[in-house]
């Protein structure tokens, strides 16, 4: 049973509660947080929130407007196991103080207005979620933002792979080659007991774990599974994690990194999404004797994704380096096909037993910088402007794509190469998102005027491989 404020409020007398720490959700994806005392948190906080100075969050409000209030949603409480003093943690949505109403550039309001929209069509009442966020472990990085043009180097990053092992002439036994770390054990595997540490702890905060294990890339790629669940709880849970992680690899000298792509020739980390729709209790995915056993609504859900793909990937891989691990090579699929089990298709259908309830389809291209609430509810009203719209995905794609010639390769479409090219996607393609007023169009111009100074930065500035290929050309 989820807990309701009255839960909270007499936990926190019942338990003896320190402190209360509120924490949300801003544009990019990342956790900010405010701490308060018990006593400023009364059962109308639920409704009305706590009220707070939104001005210097990136991409929100100006000074000139900056009231917002936090309102905490009593299910998510857990006790926060990095802090000293006794704190229950809250995840929050963000209201205007004065109306009440959800700020429209609030991730965690949004994805609520997505799933208002989905019911509000009569085609499906939930949405099922399942996330897998990759990650890297790394004793440092050193990373000198180029002041005075200096660069970091990427040397910096494989010298510190694979945890307190001495790397120049030392001893290079048991060190895991690149694209070799799916999964030796220790102690190839030397993250064991920070991964299980992880996990645990996951699992004590109330998310239902499933596993963990090393992943493919050899400089230390790791990843924890997670159960399934509605899709705000599912956005929240991936929140969740990278808090875990982060904190847990901090305690043990490490630091974790969710970044695509952070070394060359290497894997990079995913955020594969496994979704499904739902009425009724009854999953709307399963189709008796078809292509995968898929229902129609399910092939045009995936016509709907594979159609929306180039602008919704400025919300599934929302960063520069996104697109280096978006090459061919490295199981990051680039094709924009579906197929059953075919791991080089955007989309894939899982091997799935008998159980309607398990059909899914697991869309593999976005990675883990997304921000879980904005892109798993880009990709359900892409899904479900395909269902509206009859959008056909054509056939399954079984032929290995990474093997295939050239010129049959040629027919296929893919994934923009570039955050640019995403960004440009979106502003042409947006009215799957606009539809029911679940994304406006200011908060789209105002993602990509944000995600455009991101492509502006990194164009001006000068990068380590140039060195290489042209300073003395
Ligand atoms: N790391 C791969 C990716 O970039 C996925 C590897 C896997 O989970 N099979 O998506
Ligand atoms: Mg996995
Ligand atoms: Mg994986
Ligand atoms: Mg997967």
């Amino acid at each position: 049973m989820a807990k309701t404020p009255q839960d909270v409020l007499r936990q926190i007398k019942d338990e003896g509660i320190e402190l209360i720490d509120l924490k949300f959700t801003d544009l990019h994806g990342k956790w900010q947080h405010l701490t308060v005392c018990t006593d400023l948190l009364e059962e109308d906080s639920f409704t009305e929130g706590l009220a707070f100075d939104g001005s210097s969050i990136r991409g929100w409000k100006s000074i000139n407007a900056s009231d917002m209030a936090m309102v905490p949603d009593a299910s998510t409480a857990w006790i926060d196991p990095f802090y000293r003093h006794k704190t229950l943690s809250m995840i929050c949505s963000i209201q205007e103080p004065r109306s009440g109403e959800a700020y429209d550039r609030c991730p965690r309001a949004l994805a609520q207005r997505a799933l208002n929209h989905l019911s509000s069509t009569g085609l499906a009442d939930t949405a099922f979620f399942g996330p897998e966020p990759e990650f890297f472990l790394f004793d440092d990085v050193r990373y000198n933002s180029s002041e005075g043009g200096a660069f970091y180097s990427v040397d910096t990053i494989e010298a510190s792979w694979n945890t307190g092992r001495l790397e120049e002439g030392g001893n290079l036994a048991y060190k895991i080659q690149l694209k070799e770390g799916y999964f030796p054990v220790a102690p190839n595997d030397t993250a064991q007991d920070i991964r299980s540490e992880m996990l645990l702890l996951m699992g004590q905060l109330g998310i239902p774990t499933e596993k963990h294990h090393h992943e493919v890339a050899g400089a230390g790629q790791h990843e924890l599974g997670m159960k399934f669940a509605e899709l705000i709880q599912a956005a929240d849970n991936v929140m969740t994690y990278k808090y875990v992680v982060r904190n847990v690899a901090k305690k043990y000298g490490k630091t974790a990194t969710f970044m695509p792509k952070p070394v060359f020739n290497d894997n990079g980390s995913g955020m594969h999404v496994h979704q499904s729709l739902w009425k009724g209790g009854q999953p709307l995915f399963f189709g008796e004797g078809t292509y995968a056993n898929l229902s129609q609504t399910a092939r045009w859900y995936i016509g709907g994704i594979l159609k929306h793909a180039p602008a919704f990937l400025a919300f599934t891989n929302p960063t520069t380096n996104s697109y280096k691990r978006l090459v061919p090579g490295f199981e990051a699929p680039v094709n924009l096909v579906y197929s059953e089990g075919n791991r080089s298709a955007a989309v894939r259908i899982p091997l799935t037993g008998p159980s309607p309830k398990a059909k899914r389809l697991e869309f593999r291209s976005g990675d883990a910088l997304a921000n879980p609430y904005l892109a798993f509810s880009a990709m359900v009203m892409a899904g479900l402007d395909g269902i509206k719209n009859q959008i056909d995905p054509g056939d399954g794609e079984d032929r290995d794509l990474f093997e295939l010639p050239a010129e049959e390769l040629a027919k296929i479409a893919t994934v923009p190469p570039s955050l640019n090219g995403a960004l440009e996607a979106l502003n042409a393609d947006r009215g799957f998102l606009t539809t029911g007023g679940v994304f406006s169009d200011d908060f789209i111009d105002n993602w990509i005027d944000l995600k455009y100074e991101e492509v502006q930065q990194l164009r001006q500035r000068p990068h380590p491989h140039e060195f290489a290929m042209y300073y003395d050309a």
